[in-house]
C-alpha cells in the first residue's frame, strides 16, 4: 500500500481505538494522529519509504537486519508492543495502543496487496489476502471503505460489549 492510503487507515485506526476508550475529542484527534504514525512505522524495513528516509540511521540497520514487509510487519511486533505498551505507558496506554492500532491497520493494509507480508516471521511465509496490487486504482477505495469501518466499528453493539466484558477489564 502506499503512504497516503497507510495514514488514511492509520488515522481512522486510532479515532476507533479511542471510542473504545470513550475518549474526548481532544482524545480521538490525539489518538488518529498518533494511529497514523503507527501506520507508517512498520516500512522502516524499508530505506526508500518516507519512514526510512526521515531515520536513515534506523532503516539502515532495520533493513539490513530483516527482509521488508517481514519482522516490522508481523504479530511478533504487535506483540512487542503490546507488552511494552502495558508495561511500560500506563497510565497513557491510550496512546500506546492508537499507535499499535496504526501498525495493525498497515499490516493489514500491506497483506491485501500481492506481495502480502510475513505475518509469522520468523516463518518465511508470506500471508495475506491479496485483492489488489500496490498503487493499483482499487486501492483508495478499499482504504476508505475499510477506514469507515474502523471508526464506526467501536459503535457497533456486539463490539461494545466484547470490548466491555474481555478487554476492558485487562487495563482497568
Ligand atoms: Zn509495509
Amino acid at each position: 500500500m502506499l503512504g497516503t492510503s497507510h495514514r488514511i487507515m492509520g488515522f481512522a485506526s486510532g479515532a476507533g481505538l479511542a471510542s473504545f476508550f470513550g475518549a474526548d475529542v481532544v482524545g480521538i484527534l490525539t489518538c488518529s494522529f498518533v494511529g497514523s504514525l503507527g501506520a507508517l512505522a512498520p516500512d522502516i524495513d524499508h530505506r526508500g519509504s518516507k519512514v526510512g528516509r526521515m531515520f536513515g540511521p534506523l532503516s539502515w540497520l532495520v533493513s539490513s537486519l530483516f527482509k521488508h514487509r517481514g519482522f516490522t510487519h508481523s504479530l511478533l511486533m504487535l506483540l512487542i508492543l503490546a507488552w511494552t505498551v502495558d508495561r511500560y505507558l500506563s497510565p497513557h496506554e491510550m496512546l500506546g495502543y492508537a499507535f499499535i492500532a496504526g501498525v495493525a491497520s498497515h499490516i493489514l493494509g500491506d497483506m491485501l496487496t500481492k506481495k502480502k507480508v510475513m505475518f509469522l516471521w520468523p516463518v518465511p511465509i508470506y500471508i495475506g489476502f491479496p485483492i489488489m496490487r500496490t498503487g493499483s486504482k482499487m486501492e483508495m477505495p478499499i482504504a476508505v471503505i475499510l477506514s469507515l469501518l474502523m471508526v464506526m466499528a467501536p459503535y457497533h453493539e456486539d463490539v461494545l460489549s466484547f470490548y466491555y466484558h474481555y478487554a476492558a477489564p485487562m487495563w482497568s
